[in-house]
């Protein structure tokens, strides 16, 4: 049995109510990514021989958390893996890292896989098999939530348990980001009690009617507002993130870097404006904070090996 939790699709955390102290709670997806470069993708009915496959930790949750955890932050997941060797290797990316994991949930189901095929373009496709992600439950919340003073939840869980960690977080006061990534449709209460609202521009096209390769020009960026969160950030890649508040967009320019490989920056993203907004920062300056943690992520492989630490940020900065 992996260390870390309690077998079983009904078991209970080893954490309780008087030993949480996490100031960021992040909620959502473990994932073990299976990648293999192939010369071209196989079409229906078709078998293409592929490279090596690399076996990374990864899933939007797991990449958060290590990202603010790698900056310092006091950050616990709330998750499910497997019993299996690839929820052990999560387990232990996620404590080298420093992210708490009292609340990752062992079940008797396979980990959460992406299978993640890319080609000489560098086009990714990926197919996620969800397993353990999808015994995350509502209820699930109640027990992590206590002490958080930042709540961030992703998708690649179930929408239910999406929705009741934003609307029980928000009335506890803690201050809850939503990334909805992939773009799900959330009902207008959940998004009424979201303080801010995480993005990427094809994201928020969905979002705003459009196809998700319309070019979004940032002034229409505000009608995000209309769906209910109090503010917005919307990642641009290489062009940095746009802040949207009721008084107006900031616009977030990126340091301009040697791209080696952008594989979760968004999560590097969320993961710093996390444990910015946790450490008191005003929104842009949190906002500013991510950009160049993101940016500092895409200059190595991988998700969660390629994010920094404060120290490595502070000599990229010399
Ligand atoms: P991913 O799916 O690759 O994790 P995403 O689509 O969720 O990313 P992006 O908007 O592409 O989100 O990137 C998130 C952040 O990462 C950007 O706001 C930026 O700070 C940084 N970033 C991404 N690509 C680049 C790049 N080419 N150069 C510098 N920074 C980048």
């Amino acid at each position: 049995m992996i260390d870390g939790g309690n077998v079983g699709e009904v078991a209970t955390f080893r954490g309780t109510l008087a030993d949480v102290t996490a100031q960021v709670l992040v909620v959502g997806s473990a994932n073990a990514d299976l990648v293999v470069t192939a010369e071209r993708r196989p079409a229906g009915g078709e078998t293409v021989l592929g490279g090596d496959t690399e076996t990374l930790p990864g899933g939007k949750g797991a990449n958060t958390a290590v990202a603010a955890a790698r900056l310092g932050a006091d950050v616990a997941l709330l998750g499910a893996v497997g019993d299996d060797a690839h929820g052990g290797l999560l387990l232990d990316s996620l404590k080298e890292s420093g992210v708490r994991t009292e609340f990752v949930r062992v079940v008797s189901k396979p980990t959460g896989l992406a299978f993640i095929t890319v080609t000489p373009d560098g086009e990714n496709s990926i197919l996620v098999s969800p397993g353990a992600n999808r015994t995350l439950r509502p209820e699930d919340v109640t027990a992590a939530l206590p002490g958080a003073r930042v709540m961030v939840a992703s998708l690649e869980i179930p929408l239910a348990t999406v929705e009741h960690a934003v609307t029980t977080a928000a009335a506890a006061g803690t201050r809850t980001i939503l990334n909805l990534s992939p773009v799900a449709s959330v009902p207008e209460e959940t998004l009424a009690a979201v303080d801010l609202l995480l993005v990427n521009q094809h994201e928020a096209a969905l979002l705003l009617g459009k196809a998700e390769d319309t070019p979004v020009r940032a002034p229409e960026l505000s009608g995000l507002l209309d769906l209910g969160p109090s503010t917005a950030v919307v990642t641009a890649g290489a062009r940095g993130a746009v802040v949207v508040e009721a008084d107006g967009l900031t616009e977030v320019p990126s340091p301009s870097v040697d791209v080696v490989d952008t594989t979760g920056a968004g999560d590097a993203f969320a993961g710093a404006l996390a444990t910015a907004l946790c450490d008191g920062a005003a929104l842009p300056d949190a906002v500013e904070r991510a950009v160049r943690v993101a940016a500092f992520s895409v200059t190595r492989r991988g998700a969660q090996p390629s994010y920094p630490t404060v120290a490595e940020l502070k000599v990229s900065q010399h």
